[in-house]
């Protein structure tokens, strides 16, 4: 089994202060991981050192084995990291196709190849090519955000909230997705999710942050077992309730 991300004693934030400290998590091949915990805890300040965005304050972060390199994430992108930020960064003004073509790395069979894969793994995007991004719903912008970080064929997926503004219907479609790419092309998904239980259901482990620090890790099965806990690490604040 690969070790596709290594992170040890991680301390990273802003202007040098340290909003997460001594974080110690991994991911290896076919894996999808799942970061939980309330608002503010520390979720998207570690995505964004994964990905070279943010320094590495104490410890370190080793992306395939190198550690990432911090203003330079076109580098950790190469070694085969893509990251879909919480705000899905997407051109509106520009087609589905468009926005796919930005996402493309690597020789023209290459290029060919990641461009179908994602297609084959988000089919719903297919008869919309033609469409401006900004005309899309919400779930697929989503999707248009997941395929253009496929069509780099990547080794580590980051997503940060997929679910954030849909509805819990639409979560309950889209997560399901981040299972089928760790399962059909053997990336490494780490998936920072609010809505906790659906999370469970798709992930194999989860580490569950609060206040900048892992307070609960697990298998998915264990976690599910200790609600206690997992409502305990969220500082007593109630776990949202997912429609059935
Ligand atoms: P959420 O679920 O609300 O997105 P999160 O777990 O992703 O939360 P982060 O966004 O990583 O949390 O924030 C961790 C801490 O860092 C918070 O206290 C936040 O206020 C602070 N923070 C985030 N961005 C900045 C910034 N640009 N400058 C200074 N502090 C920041």
């Amino acid at each position: 089994m690969t070790r596709l991300l290594e992170i040890e004693n991680l301390s990273s934030g802003y202007a040098g202060v340290p909003v997460v400290r001594g974080l110690n998590m991994h991911i290896d091949e076919g894996e999808v991981v799942a970061l939980l915990g309330p608002n503010g805890a520390g979720k998207t300040t570690t995505l964004l050192t994964t990905s070279g965005l943010l320094k590495v304050l104490d410890g370190s972060v080793d992306v395939m084995g190198e550690p990432t390199t911090f203003g330079a994430p076109h580098k950790t992108a190469r070694r085969g990291l893509a990251h879909v930020p919480e705000d899905r960064s997407l051109f509106f003004g520009l087609t589905v196709q468009e926005n796919l073509r930005l996402g493309l790395r690597g020789s023209k069979s290459e290029q060919a190849d990641g461009y179908e894969r994602a297609l084959e793994l988000l089919p719903a995007l297919r008869p919309l090519m033609s469409r401006r991004a900004g005309l899309l719903s919400g779930g697929e912008q989503q999707m248009l955000a997941m395929a253009r970080a496929l069509v780099s064929k990547p080794k580590l997926l980051l997503v940060d909230e997929m679910s954030l503004g849909l509805a819990p219907i639409i979560v309950e479609r889209l997560l399901p997705i981040v299972r089928d790419i760790a399962d059909e092309t053997g990336a490494g998904v780490l998936i920072v999710e609010q809505h906790v239980h659906l999370a469970l259901e798709v992930a194999d482990r989860a580490y569950v942050m609060s206040h900048g620090e892992i307070v609960l890790e697990g298998t998915a099965a264990e976690l599910k077992e200790r609600q206690d806990l997992l409502e305990a690490s969220y500082l007593g604040g109630e776990l949202e309730e997912e429609a059935s």
